[in-house]
């Protein structure tokens, strides 16, 4: 089966979350909110990655694990929108909803809790964030 979104290549995890244009501008858009380049084009290199550098409850590790959750799950929640209901949504409204889900996961004061989260740390943990993805 062809990539739903560019249906120039078959449809692989590695396509579909990682090489695909679609998926690639969202990670970049994601990324470049802290004025970064994406640079990690599979699946393995990119949780390679998030093994060796999300570990523990830090406000980095936090934030960055809810924002690979939210761009994966948006990526694969358009792609059975798409396959299953003939409906789509712009790269745009897609990182909107990743924005949103992000917002969503620190706006609930008992997942914030949970996570150890609050103002002080968030604007810590954007920094964090920045560095680790440098590296
Ligand atoms: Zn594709």
């Amino acid at each position: 089966m062809n990539c739903i979104f560019c249906v120039a290549a078959v449809e692989t995890r590695d396509h579909i979350f990682f090489e695909c244009t679609v998926a690639s501008s969202l990670w970049s858009a994601l990324f470049s909110l802290n004025g970064l380049q994406f640079k990690h084009h599979s699946w393995d290199a990119f949780f390679d990655l998030a093994a060796a550098c999300w570990k523990g409850k830090s406000p980095l590790t936090t934030i960055m694990k809810i924002a690979s959750n939210a761009l994966i799950y948006t990526i694969w929640k358009e792609r059975n929108k798409r396959l299953f209901q003939s409906q789509s949504s712009t790269v745009a409204e897609m990182f909107i909803a990743i924005k949103e889900l992000i917002a969503d996961k620190k706006e609930d004061p008992k997942e914030r809790a949970r996570l150890g989260l609050h103002s002080k740390q968030n604007r810590k943990g954007r920094h964090f964030f920045s560095i680790a993805l440098n590296a």
